[in-house]
Formats: structure tokens, C-alpha cells, sequence
């Protein structure tokens, strides 16, 4: 029996969840928010209890510090040296990593070295990592990257038709990301129905980020998120695919910096630009109910561009077997689900069980019997992938 800790360490936050291996047992999780900003919020679960608490937690390390000491008080750990493994979320692991690896030296350096590419969250991953090095050096390591199933692809999908030689010289290509996910997801279906009633998935990955995922034979063969997450489909403060003339544009008229362009595109645009109301799907399907035409437009968009992708996806797979929905929206909006097969249903074989649909947050087929591609639900276990991972690579 082994502890395995999975890690997601953000720049102002830090999540966790502890495992009993092999049982895959979870015994405690827990949220830290605001991390080095006034009152500071830690919520951890164990027992069956949730706490919640405020105070004012200065960075990472102590961040850390206080997980493993609420671990030790809720009887989770008697010794720190219980927890074996602590398996990490990194967000970019560029080319060289196609699957998850024990951390070492070279590996941090590596993490570092494509900061490059993830400013925004490699750092922060990073910053987990050492302090674990100095807090329980004993404890195996492990990166599980965004990127990893992506690196399946092949040129065709995941160059840009920019000259060829920023490829070359600054990596400038399609990497993906969710990868964890549509990984688990689609391995989750793929026991379900078999290996020869999924050879083509189209996985749906709808949360406040979103992407989709084309995967044949369980291998990734495209997917919409691209250099950065910001790509792809509309999400909740992501434009997702715009044209890209409309930056300098925007920069020029509005006496923005490239940058600042960039920040808008990523946090002030998808539901929230558009409806001007939420970037939350629930708030979004309220004012709908309440007649907010701007809430409407920006959910027939949403809708839009997550069914030309999977027109898309269907041509590039040859067919389709089976379309899954996972993360927030995906697992839990009856009414986007249902928009969503219902404008698939002109093009294509497959037909909504709105029976069925009308579930959340649990494994379910959605699709009538006759359906010829089939529709599922499958809620997705980061989490859990990257304490399988750890365990795996610790033994
Ligand atoms: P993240 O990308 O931050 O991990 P999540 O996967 O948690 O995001 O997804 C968050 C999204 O899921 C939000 O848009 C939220 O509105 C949506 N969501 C959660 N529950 C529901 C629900 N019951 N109905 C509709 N949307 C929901």
C-alpha cells in the first residue's frame, strides 16, 4: 500500500488529492486559493468532513507546508515519509515529452527551459516541485504533462502555415493541451465499447477552458488547443480561433500593447465578451431562460464552433463511432448537450436520447439505441491519471 499525493500547483493556487495505491482509494483533498494575497482560503476535505478556513498563506512553500501538517492533523499521514509519491500537473512538456517521467535534475531543467512556451504555468508547476524536493526529499516525483497525448500527431495537424523555419527555431507548432483528460476519457470509453467499436472518438472537453480531441485507435490525432490554450474553440474568457489580423487592429484602436491584446482575447472575450454577462455557463443558461439575447448569441456561438470541429474531426477520422462529453459543461449542461447533437442530428447518423441526457456528473450513454454513432458522458479524473502515473513509474 502506498500514499500517492497529485499536485496542481498554479501561480496563486494549489490543489491536491491523496490516494491509497493500488486501491486508488481517495482518502483527502483540498484547495488552497490566493496564494501570496491578502486572506488566503484553505479548504481541505478528509474523513468526510470539509473545512474551510482564511489566513494568510505568503507563498508556495508554505502553501505546502500547511497541506502536509493538515494531513498529519486529520490522521491522513501519521509520518510524512508515508506519502511515497507525489505525482504533478505540468502544463507543457513541448516535444520531447510523450508521457509521463520520474523528475530529476534534467527533467526540472527541461520544465524550466519551456517556461518559454507556458509563462503563465510551468513556473508555477515548477515552484511545486523544488519545494517538495526540499520539504520531502525522500518522495519519488513525477511530471504528467497537458501536452503528452497530444505528441501523437503528426505534421500535418500540428504545423502552422507560417514560415517553416519558426518552427525550427522557436518551436512554433500545435501542442495541445487537456491532454490528461482526453487521455483518460477516451481510454475510459474505448474499455467500454471495445477497441473495435472505438476506433474514431471525438472527445469533448467542455470546462471554463475547452478543447476537443480527434482520436483514432486511442491515439491523438488532432486536437483544437494549440501554441497556448488560448486557441480553438470559444470558452468562457477565451476568443478560441480568431483571425489573427484582428489583434493588430485592436492594439491600434484601442492604444493596447500587443500584449495587452493578447490578456483581452484571454480573459475579457468567449461567453463572457460576448454575452457581457458571465463567463459561466450556468449564469449564461439563466439568462437565457430570462430572455437575454446576448446570452443566446454567445451560446449558439459557443454551440457553432464546437460542431463545425466535430464536422471536422469526422472527416479527418474517416467517421465517427462515438462523440464523449467531460469537465464542467460537459458533464453537467443537459441544454448544451442537447444543442449540440441536435445540430449534429441533420448531418450526421446519431440521434439524442434526451432520456438519457438527463444526467449529470455520471458515466452515461446518450444516444437512442439506433443511434448510429453513440453519445456518452464520461467524467474525467485528472487526478486520478496522475496518481496512476506516479505509482506506475515509482515501482
Ligand atoms: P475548469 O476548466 O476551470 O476546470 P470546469 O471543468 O470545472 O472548469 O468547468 C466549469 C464550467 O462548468 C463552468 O462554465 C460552469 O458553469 C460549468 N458547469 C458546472 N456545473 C454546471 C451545470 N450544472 N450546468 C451547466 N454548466 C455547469
Amino acid at each position: 500500500m502506498s500514499l500517492i499525493m497529485s499536485l496542481n500547483s498554479g501561480s496563486s493556487s494549489l490543489k491536491f488529492q491523496v490516494f491509497r495505491m493500488p486501491a486508488e482509494v481517495l482518502i483527502a483533498s483540498g484547495l488552497i486559493e490566493r496564494i501570496g494575497l491578502p486572506s488566503s482560503v484553505f479548504t481541505v476535505k478528509a474523513n468526510d468532513h470539509e473545512e474551510s478556513s482564511t489566513l494568510d498563506i505568503p507563498n508556495h512553500k508554505e502553501a505546502i507546508r500547511l497541506v502536509l501538517e493538515s494531513l498529519m492533523s486529520h490522521g491522513i499521514v501519521s509520518d510524512l515519509k508515508d506519502i511515497a509519491g507525489i505525482g504533478h500537473r505540468i502544463v507543457h512538456g513541448g516535444e520531447k515529452y510523450s508521457a509521463s517521467v520520474v523528475i530529476n535534475e534534467q527533467v526540472e531543467k527541461d520544465i524550466e527551459v519551456l517556461s518559454d512556451l507556458a509563462p503563465l504555468h510551468n513556473p508555477a508547476n515548477l515552484l511545486g516541485v523544488r519545494v517538495i524536493d526540499e520539504i520531502l526529499p525522500e518522495a519519488v516525483q513525477v511530471a504528467v504533462f497537458d501536452t503528452a497525448f497530444h505528441q501523437t500527431m503528426e505534421p500535418v495537424s500540428y504545423m502552422y502555415p507560417l514560415p517553416y523555419e519558426y518552427y525550427e527555431k522557436y518551436g512554433i507548432r500545435k501542442y495541445g493541451f487537456h491532454g490528461t483528460s482526453h487521455g483518460y476519457v477516451t481510454k475510459r470509453l474505448r474499455e467500454i465499447l471495445g477497441s473495435e467499436n472505438s476506433r474514431r472518438i471525438i472527445s469533448c472537453h467542455l470546462g471554463n477552458g475547452g478543447s476537443l480531441a480527434a482520436v483514432k485507435n486511442g491515439k491523438c490525432v488532432n486536437t483544437t488547443m494549440g501554441f497556448t490554450p488560448l486557441a480553438g474553440i470559444m470558452m468562457g474568457t477565451r476568443s478560441g480561433d480568431i483571425d489573427p489580423s484582428i489583434l493588430a487592429y485592436l492594439s491600434e484602436k484601442e492604444h493596447l500593447s500587443l500584449q495587452g491584446v493578447t490578456d483581452l482575447c484571454n480573459k475579457k472575450s468567449g461567453l463572457l465578451g460576448v454575452s457581457g454577462i458571465s463567463s459561466d455557463m450556468r449564469d449564461i443558461e439563466n439568462a437565457i431562460k430570462e430572455g437575454s439575447a446576448r446570452a443566446k448569441l454567445a451560446c449558439d456561438m459557443y454551440v457553432q464552433r464546437v460542431c463545425n470541429t466535430i464536422a471536422a474531426y469526422a472527416v479527418q477520422l474517416g467517421g465517427v463511432d462515438a462523440i464523449l462529453f467531460t469537465a464542467g459543461i460537459g458533464e453537467n449542461s443537459i441544454y448544451l448537450r442537447q444543442l449540440i447533437i441536435e445540430t449534429l442530428e441533420d448531418a450526421f447518423p446519431i440521434e439524442l436520447d434526451r432520456t438519457a441526457n438527463n444526467i449529470r456528473r455520471k458515466e452515461a450513454k446518450i444516444s437512442t439505441a439506433s443511434s448510429r454513432i453513440q453519445v456518452w458522458v464520461i467524467p474525467t479524473n485528472e487526478e486520478l491519471v496522475i496518481a496512476r502515473d506516479t505509482y506506475r513509474l515509482m515501482k
